[in-house]
């Protein structure tokens, strides 16, 4: 439309420039005309011939003059006429003849013939310049029109057509935000808004399978926590009321029930809290430089005499490895991957527990000859609320151990991985970088012989 208008606009330009230098070159012929006519009549009155001559000069030059500025064919005739009528009676005047006078009265007409013609045409450009300038508004008033009409219809376009799959995702986000997990947007319209509006809903979707596998695990969590509390209810049903205490034997046996199930119900209850630190980012750590000896040894100290199929073995170096930890932290990592050895060994057999040095680090390895793990759940164990393999419903858990195994070791900038033959065990390798202030090279040590695989 821009470019319509530009050329509508260098047309008309042009047009009424053309009708007005006609009118200029016509005034000025008719400036020239008169002139030439005032000429002739001084020339006829006077009797100088000095005089007479400079008007015969004049007069061809006035004549001369205007031709040149005559645009018509029209015009042009008028001019050869007049220069034809003015040259015979200055022929006639010179020679002094009868018919000087008759020659006079036509040279003169001719020239006025000349003027009327000049005059028609300005007449003529004048109406031609004020025709175009009406076509000018005409086509200024239609291009205005036309480019009000053009910007609403762009609009109504852009609003319904271009910028509909826009607005729809927003409403999609702003339902999505205002608390319907339900919404999701369509995935239509240019690529990069298709492409924001498939983002979304594979946002939506993962928070929604995030929401049913909190759901879940709410649910077993509650059927897990259901089990411990139902032995301590029959334990503690089994010492009467006011009555008589049962014989030693299995009021000892009832209290080995409660310190177990207690224990269990501890362990449980600091993993959820631990997650919900983790996730919400408030993990404090007291770290010290310690020698990590002391603390494989402590964590395996713990679990010491816990079941009867199971044997204990730790392997530490003679010389300290010195690690800047946070103790408790540590301990706790440890005693996550050695109740899960117990866990999921229920054959028993070893659990070896191995402190090495290599390649600057620190790596302690927890290895049982348990069930294993598959491949496939070998790459989702670590991730929250995550409960695999074929002892799941049978052994209480949350899921969550081996989660806060990661995050605590990755706290620590170290890093935690599995290694497992299933139904011949598993190794849990967690790499610790050794303190780097570290007085004296901390000699390495060879690889320990894995208990399992
Ligand atoms: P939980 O023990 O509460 O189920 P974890 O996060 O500690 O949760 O472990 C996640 C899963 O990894 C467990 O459900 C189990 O299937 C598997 N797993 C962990 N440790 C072992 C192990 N030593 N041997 C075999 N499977 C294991």
């Amino acid at each position: 439309m821009g470019i319509l208008s530009a050329a509508a606009l260098a047309v008309i330009t042009a047009a009424v420039q053309g009708a007005n230098s006609g009118i200029l070159a016509s005034a000025e012929s008719v400036r020239q005309a008169e002139e030439a006519a005032i000429d002739l009549l001084v020339h006829a009155r006077s009797s100088d011939p000095l005089v007479r001559m400079d008007h015969e000069r004049r007069l061809a030059s006035h004549l001369v003059d205007a031709d040149r500025r005559l645009a018509t064919p029209e015009e042009h005739a008028a001019a050869h006429e007049a220069v034809d009528a003015v040259g015979e009676y200055l022929l006639a005047s010179r020679a002094g003849a009868p018919g000087t006078e008759a020659s006079l009265e036509q040279a003169y007409a001719a020239v006025g013939a000349l003027v009327d013609v000049n005059m028609a045409h300005v007449r003529a450009a004048r109406a031609s310049a004020a025709r175009w300038q009406m076509i000018a508004n005409g086509a200024g008033i239609s291009l205005a029109l036309a480019m009000v009409l053009a910007s609403w219809l762009l609009g109504w376009w852009l609003k319904t057509q271009a910028l509909r799959p826009v607005l729809e995702l927003s409403d999609a986000l702003a339902r999505f935000g205002g608390g319907d997990p339900l919404v999701r947007a369509r995935e239509v319209g240019p690529e990069e808004v298709a492409r924001m509006a498939r983002d979304f809903n594979r946002m939506a979707d993962a928070l929604a399978r995030q929401r049913q596998g909190q759901a879940a695990f709410l649910a077993s969590v509650a059927h897990d926590l259901r089990n411990p509390i139902s032995a301590l209810k029959l334990t503690a049903a089994a010492v009467p009321v006011g009555g008589p205490l049962p014989p030693e034997a299995r009021t000892r046996r009832a209290f080995d029930v409660v310190r177990r199930q207690a224990v269990k119900l501890e362990r449980m209850l600091n993993d959820l809290l631990d997650t919900a630190r983790i996730e919400a980012g408030e993990v404090e750590m007291r770290v010290e430089r310690v020698d990590l000896r002391d603390h494989v040894r402590s964590a395996l100290e713990l679990f010491e005499g816990t079941s009867a199929h199971h044997r204990l073995v730790s392997e530490v170096p003679d010389h300290p490895v010195p690690v800047y930890c946070d103790p408790l932290r540590i301990e706790q990592v440890l005693a996550n991957l050695l109740s899960n050895a117990i866990k999921y060994s229920p054959g028993g057999g070893e659990v070896r527990v191995t402190l090495r040095v290599a390649s600057g680090e620190a790596v302690i390895q927890v290895a049982d000859q348990g069930i294993g793990i598959s491949e496939r759940d070998r790459a989702t164990i670590f991730e929250p609320f995550r409960r695999t393999g074929s002892l799941r419903s049978a052994v209480a858990g949350t899921g969550l151990g081996l989660y806060v195994v990661r995050r605590l070791v990755e706290a620590h900038a170290g890093s935690v991985a599995v290694a497992s033959v299933e139904g011949m065990g598993t190794i849990f390798t967690v790499r610790l970088p050794l303190a780097h202030d570290t007085p004296q090279l901390v000699p390495e040590s060879a690889p320990a012989a894995p208990a399992a695989p």
